[in-house]
Parts: structure tokens; C-alpha cells; sequence
């Protein structure tokens, strides 16, 4: 069956087509390994799950890249301001690369309890220096960079066009508001391919233009070069890296290759919070972490995702979280009493819901049909062995564990218990332990029992 995505390139859907007929070739922007990564950032891995998954319920096998950004990438988009993982390591008392191993493996385990099919490769910056320095001459010789007294810099002026993803207007760009730092750049949308280290700046590396360490663009282009060639299939990532970092990304392609390096761009749409932004000043930023400790299944929160198409935003609210959960639970006990049962469905009806099924998430993902269908099977009044098998194929795209024992799931934590291990979360956090310890005292009485861990505070029945 065709499949159809929607591509920021061309802003339409568009059939897909792979460059190689049974090897599909993609590569996904990870994370910047220097906080925990938030629940908005999981739907974002969400979304690459479910393209994942769909190819290979097509049949396709998968050559898929993700990048960790484990040094570099500044504060601000625009090439100012303090490297984000040096930041975080002084503010933590940690070596950047401590920073970088932590949050890689918090970020890892997250993929995991989400059931997140991992790319092929994924790959740190940090071992790909000398491939990136190597780009960024290339870029020097083929006339596209040029280098100030801080920094190489890509020169936009020289492509045929630039912005072709987002489509900004260069005649534009005086009007921007954009503060150039420094004077010595030629265009204000020249970026940074490579940065000269200010002297006691941590992590730098011998370079031909001294010590130095790579602007945030440089590591996909040279990583997807490396590992897919000049050009693969797809390329993925969050809406907001479209106006800067994939058009930088494009930019250093053009200037190294002359080619455009994916054929298909894909974003997948934020998560909000009330309607907003998470951020750390409204107190509203969540992690998966705070799911499970709430007493829901992180899954609960993959199956809340897919009532949105990925290319909508998503208002996350702790009741979507709680009727997720239900549903998952509901999902879970539908197939375990269609597994038990032996009535005969006809195989054409069986096929009718896998149709249904195939052209929803063909059609540019839509997760939000795709379920409807599975409720159609999960719903279905007779109780067919049929149909539990017809839901485990489903489950090879969704990723749900279906098929997992209903005891087996997190186990529910009454909104009570888990307010008050919140309530003794701030407390500590405040080093109020008498508080505290109150607040622990008081969860027991109620039958619950803190436990602490370096990771954190859980919860279990006494
Ligand atoms: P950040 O932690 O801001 O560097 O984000 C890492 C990536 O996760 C971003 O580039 C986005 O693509 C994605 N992301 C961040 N916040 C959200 C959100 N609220 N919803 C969906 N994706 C997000
Ligand atoms: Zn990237």
C-alpha cells in the first residue's frame, strides 16, 4: 500500500518514495545531553518511534542515525551565550563529560520504558571531531565559510538560496530583530560552524585554527554524511529546530555536497502545558519520571500521544494522563479475553480492519484513525484468538506491551499518596526535613511507604 508523508520541504503530503527499494535511510536530531529530557521531548521521540515502526510494518528495513549532542550548542540559537553543557556541569559541580554520560543514560532508560525502537546507530559527537573539522574545511575550500577572530563562520550569501525549509526571506533580515554579537560576520544569518575557544573554556579540541569546538549544526550534517551518505530518505526532528537548525543543516550540505541531505523533513508538533510552554519558572515541566511516580504506566503517556495527529500540538493534562492509563488497561484486558476465547471471525472482516489499520498509519501517521480501528477489534462482542492476534500485529506499530499481564502494569497510586510525595518532594528540595519527615510519616499511616533512592523518591503499597 502507498504511503504518504507530509513533507516541510514541499509543504504537502507526499508519496514515498525510499531512494533504495527495501532499505529505508533516516536520521533523527537527538537530544543535547545536559538536563533531563522532559515529556515534550518524548513525544517528539514518540513520533520517531511510530515512523520507525511503520516502515517496518511496510516491510522496509531501516539504516536510522541519532545524533547525542554531548558538547557544544549554545544557550541561544544565534551563536551567543555560554555553552549549554558547560553551564550545566559548573552548576553541578560535574565534568561536562559527567553531565554527558548522566543525562545519556537517563535519556536511554526513558526510551525504554516508553517502548521506543531504538535507531541502528546512535552515535556522540564527541567521537566524530575529526570528521566535523574535516567538514568545516571542506566548506573553507568549496568558498562557503569564512573565518573572523572568534569563530569559522558558513557564509549564507553564497547559496542559490537559503531557507528554503522555512522560507525565510534573506531581503528580510534587516528588519529582524536579530542582535549580531559579533561584527566580523558578513550576513546576520551566518552561523557558526566552528568556534575558537576562549582560554578557559572545558571542552576544545587541536583544530586548524587552534583550539576550538563545534558550532551545534556541524555534528548532523557530518554525522548523516558519515553514516547515510550524501543523501538518505528522512530527516526528523521537533518543530522548532526548522527555522535554524535544519536550514543550517541544509545550508552545510549544499555548501559540501550541492545536495539538499534528506528528501523528506518530518516534525513532529510540540506538547503544551495549559496551552503554554513547560518551562521551569511556571513550575510545569514533567518527565517520565513523574508519570510512573504518579502510579501510571509511562506507557499510558505513549498511548495519550497518539489521540493527536504528531503534526497537531498536544495539551498534556494529568486527567488525559489518568484516561490513558484506563484505556491502556482497557486495551490490555480486551486482548487477554479475545485470547482466551474461540469464536470464528470471518477473514474478511479480518482484513477489512487491517485495511482500515494500514491506510490510517500510511496516511502520513495518523495515529488518532489508527486507534479507532484498534477499539473497533478490542471492542468487537465475540471473543476471538483471532482478534487477539490481530491486536498483537497492531501493537508491532503502537508499541504498547498489550499483551502484558494486567497485573503486571504499574501499579495504581491513589492521587492522594502521590500529591503528598510531591508535597515531600519540595520539602526536600527545600532541606525542610522536618517536614519531611512528617510527610512520610503521614504517607505510611495511610499504607504507603517512601522509598529514597539517588534518582529519587518512589512509592510502594506496605
Ligand atoms: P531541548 O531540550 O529544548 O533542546 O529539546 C530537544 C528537542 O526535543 C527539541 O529540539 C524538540 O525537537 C523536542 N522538544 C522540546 N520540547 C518539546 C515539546 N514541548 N514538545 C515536543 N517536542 C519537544
Ligand atoms: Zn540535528
Amino acid at each position: 500500500m502507498q504511503i504518504k508523508f507530509y513533507n516541510t520541504l514541499t509543504r504537502t503530503k507526499e508519496e514515498f518514495v525510499p531512494i533504495n527499494k527495501d532499505l529505508v535511510t533516516l536520521y533523527s536530531c537527538g537530544p543535547t545531553v545536559y538536563k533531563d529530557a522532559t515529556i515534550g521531548n518524548m513525544r517528539t521521540n514518540i513520533f520517531m518511534d511510530t515512523l520507525r515502526r511503520t516502515l517496518k510494518y511496510n516491510g522496509y528495513k531501516l539504516k536510522h542515525v541519532m545524533n547525542i549532542t554531548d558538547v557544544g550548542h549554545l544557550v541561544s540559537d544565534a551563536d551567543e551565550g555560554e555553552d549549554k553543557m558547560i553551564k550545566s556541569a559548573k552548576e553541578q559541580g560535574k565534568t561536562p563529560l559527567e553531565i554527558a554520560e548522566y543525562y545519556t543514560k537517563l535519556f536511554m532508560k526513558d526510551l525504554d520504558r516508553l517502548n521506543i525502537d531504538l535507531p541502528e546507530i546512535i552515535c556522540k559527537a564527541t567521537d566524530n571531531i575529526k570528521e566535523m573539522i574535516e567538514y568545516v574545511e571542506e566548506l573553507v575550500k568549496n568558498g562557503y565559510a569564512y573565518e573572523t577572530s572568534t569563530a569559522i563562520y558558513f557564509d549564507v550569501s553564497k547559496l542559490d538560496r537559503y531557507g528554503v525549509l522555512s522560507g525565510i526571506n534573506l531581503n528580510d533580515q534587516k528588519a529582524g530583530a536579530r542582535v549580531d554579537i559579533d561584527e566580523e560576520k558578513k550576513n546576520p544569518y551566518d552561523f557558526a560552524l566552528w568556534i575558537k575557544a576562549p582560554e578557559n573554556h572545558l571542552m576544545k579540541w587541536e583544530s586548524p585554527w587552534g583550539l576550538s569546538y563545534p558550532g551545534w549544526h556541524i555534528e548532523c550534517s557530518t554525522m548523516g554524511k558519515k553514516y547515510l551518505g550524501e543523501q538518505f530518505d528522512i530527516h526528523t526532528g521537533g518543530v522548532d529546530l526548522i527555522p535554524t537548525h535544519h536550514e543550517n543543516e541544509i545550508a552545510q550540505s549544499k555548501g559540501c555536497t550541492g545536495k539538499i541531505p534528506a528528501r523528506y523533513w518530518m516534525h513532529g508538533e510540540f506538547l503544551l502545558i495549559n496551552g503554554g510552554k513547560m518551562s521551569k519558572s511556571l513550575n510545569n515541566v514533567y518527565l517520565v519520571e513523574d508519570i510512573i511516580k504518579k502510579g501510571y504506566s509511562p506507557l499510558a503517556y505513549k498511548l495519550f500521544c497518539f489521540t493527536s495527529h504528531y503534526r497537531n500540538k498536544l495539551n498534556f493534562t494529568w486527567e488525559g494522563i489518568d484516561a490513558a492509563d484506563k484505556s491502556l488497561t482497557k486495551l490490555r484486558e480486551a486482548y487477554a479475553k479475545h485470547n482466551e476465547g474461540n469464536d470464528l471471525i470471518e477473514k474478511e472482516e479480518i482484513e477489512n480492519y487491517k485495511e482500515k489499520f494500514l491506510s490510517a498509519i500510511n496516511d502520513d501517521l495518523n495515529m488518532p484513525v489508527a486507534m479507532s480501528v484498534v477499539w473497533e477489534v478490542a471492542k468487537n462482542t465475540k471473543k476471538s484468538k483471532q482478534l487477539a492476534e490481530l491486536l498483537l500485529d497492531f501493537d508491532k506499530v503502537l508499541g504498547l506491551k498489550i499483551d502484558e499481564k494486567i497485573e503486571e502494569s504499574a501499579e495504581e497510586i491513589p492521587t492522594e499518596i502521590a500529591e503528598l510525595l510531591e508535597q515531600r518532594n519540595v520539602a526536600r528540595a527545600n532541606k525542610d526535613w522536618t517536614e519531611s519527615d512528617r510527610l512520610r510519616d503521614l504517607i505510611k499511616e495511610k499504607g504507603y511507604i517512601v522509598k529514597d533512592s539517588k534518582e529519587g523518591a518512589t512509592i510502594e503499597k506496605i
